[in-house]
């Protein structure tokens, strides 16, 4: 080995002995006679000394660069100038030998804690950005949560079996990316939006409880934090219930929770998607915080207020302690939820005052007993803010979860040290699309009604639930799944019900219609995103710091400059482009 100890370990109880250390040159300070360089690898820093003792070596060190290889021997000895900071901060290496392992250009930004380049650089230089500090942290606690997964579910009797990523494109929600066939020329591959179908095939094949970190790839317009591959942990269990699947992978959250991040958490609070979009006006909440919607319909409509009267809903929020807003304040939250990414029609607020009266901004409709009426609604207590809005009822609670997203921000009360995980059960089977007008499914294509709402299928299909289950964590969604349906004759009245001919449903996913006919086990699983997850147990809430090499907002590499145009000749093996160079 090149070293002996690595630069984060060695402490007081060292002094005296003889080591050798290999690393980075992270910084260095010159004082003429004497010159300290700070020396950095991935367990930490030690800092290195040269004198007039050191002889030629002293030169050698003054001229090292930023981010040169050295190697290093010499004696541990107590430092006079003491960092506490950091557990190598008391002692020191007074060099005895230098070898220069390999020198460098320059770093283009530098390779601290708070860089000065910005994020395009970075990702040039992603190997340079991974030097730092706070991105190498979270690629080691990346590694850590999959270990512990891996236990966890080892532990539970969960294989590991790998699927292919050469497949077969089926339209399953997003777009496919595809591979072109060299052998089968005019024909393509599909990368897998998910293992979806296989796993379900392993549980046909008697596997019992699969699992798999793997990766899985959607050709979607880039939305922020969204990844054109992306990794799960995907899961699938046999002769299972609902109630068996929420059991095993809570237990998963909280192993997670308590070997990486030291938190014990409680049973996980259960919520329909119903409930969901009536008290947050979403299906993923933030419950670290209450300021749960209040529907005020009964108390503010017909009371001559025409804005709310010829609503459909009209809804509100208590914003704790905030009564005392001043009119620039209140004014800015206006601006806020008009703003078109939130796209409010406006909003109405009342102040709960300490001495119990109220002020609003209609109070030329509503009288004091009004008022009173609503704070009783929304749950408000004097000192108080009441947000109101009103408008189509899809449109204004979704407005109104940003709203209250907003003010749990602005009241600190959304503290990434707290976790607060959340299951969300009973969700729709379908969704209308507008724009084709016709039913998608909200999960996938293999997710299971619920056996009592089965007989309005074919009659009131918007009104069927789902045995689908969503994990959020935080106010994000990190894991979701079904139970499946195994029964070939409910699977094609499913294909039927999404407009699949039967010709289209045989041709995209006949071998799962076929393995059905064999004695498929009834099954349900679950796959989480572990991109997602890693960064919120990281405290952050962009995933794109936890993936070693992420893709830029336009799917693109920028350190490698991919993707790219490939060759005349590429493009001919693999049928893309005819050749007449053949033709006379
Ligand atoms: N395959 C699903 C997904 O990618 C998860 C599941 O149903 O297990 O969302």
């Amino acid at each position: 080995m090149l070293r002996t100890h690595t630069c984060g370990e060695l402490n007081m109880k060292a002094v005296g002995q003889t080591v050798t250390l290999s690393g980075w040159v992270h910084k260095s300070r010159d004082f003429g006679g004497m010159t300290f360089i700070d020396l950095r690898d991935r367990y930490g820093i030690t800092q290195l000394s040269f004198n007039e003792e050191s002889g030629d070596m002293l030169e050698q060190a003054r001229k090292l660069g930023r981010e040169f290889v050295v190697q290093v021997t010499g004696e541990v000895i107590e430092r006079s100038n003491k960092n506490l900071k950091i557990p190598t901060g008391e002692i020191e290496i007074k060099v005895t030998a230098l070898n220069i392992l390999n020198a460098s250009k320059t770093p283009p930004f530098t390779i601290e804690d708070e860089t000065d380049g910005g994020e395009e650089l970075r990702m040039k230089y992603r190997y340079l950005d991974l030097r730092r500090k706070p991105v190498r942290e979270n690629m080691l606690l990346r590694s850590r949560v999959n270990l512990e997964v891996r236990k966890y579910l080892s532990e539970q009797g969960f294989v590991d079996v790998e699927t292919p990523y050469l497949i077969k494109s089926t339209p399953e929600g997003a777009r496919d990316f595809v591979v072109p066939s060299r052998m089968n020329q005019g024909q393509f591959y599909a990368l897998p939006q998910s293992p979806q179908t296989f796993k379900q095939l392993l549980m046909v094949s008697g596997l019992d409880k699969y699992y798999q970190i793997v990766k899985c790839f959607r050709d979607e317009d880039l939305r922020a934090d969204r990844q054109p591959e992306f990794t799960q942990i995907d899961c699938e269990m046999s002769f299972v219930e609902q109630e068996d699947i929420l059991n095993t992978f809570e237990g998963m959250l909280k192993h997670i929770l308590k070997e990486v991040n030291g938190v014990e958490i409680d049973t996980v609070p259960r919520m329909t998607y119903d409930d969901a979009i009536k008290q947050y006006g979403s299906d993923k909440p933030d419950i670290r915080f209450e300021m749960k919607f209040g529907e005020l319909n009964e108390v503010a409509k017909n009371k001559g207020f025409n804005v709310f009267d010829s609503q459909e809903l009209v809804v509100g929020i208590a914003a704790p302690g905030c009564a005392d807003y001043t009119r620039k304040q209140v004014d800015a939250l206006i601006d806020f939820v008009k703003r078109p990414q939130v796209g409010a029609n406006g909003l109405v607020w009342a102040k709960y005052n300490e001495d119990g009266t109220f002020k609003s901004s209609v109070d030329k409709f509503y009288s004091q007993e009004d008022l009173a009426e609503w704070a009783n609604v929304l749950g408000a207590n004097p000192g108080d803010l009441m947000l109101v809005m009103a408008g189509d009822a899809n449109k204004t609670r979704t407005a109104l979860n940003v709203l209250r997203l907003e003010m749990g921000e602005r009241l600190g009360l959304r503290d990434p040290k707290v976790y607060a995980p959340l299951w969300v059960l009973d969700f729709p089977l379908l969704e209308w699309d507008e724009e084709t007008e016709r039913y998608h499914a909200m999960h996938h294509p293999f997710t299971s009604p619920k056996p009592e709402d089965m007989h309005m299928l074919e009659t009131d299909p918007g009104k069927v639930r789902a045995n689908a289950y969503d994990i959020v964590l935080n106010g994000s969604e990190i894991g979701g799944g079904s139970i499946r349906i195994h029964d070939k004759e409910v699977q094609k009245r499913m294909f039927t019900l999404l407009g699949f001919s039967d010709e289209e449903a045989k041709n995209q996913f006949g071998f799962l219609m076929d393995a059905f006919q064999y004695g498929a086990p009834p099954h349900g699983g679950i796959a989480f995103g572990f991109d997602r997850l890693v960064a919120l147990l990281g405290g952050q809430e962009s995933i794109r710091d936890f993936i070693a090499f992420p893709k830029n907002n336009a799917g693109r590499d920028v350190m490698i400059d991919g993707p790219s145009e490939i060759s005349e000749e590429q493009l001919n093996e693999l049928g893309l482009k005819l050749d007449f160079s053949n033709d006379e």
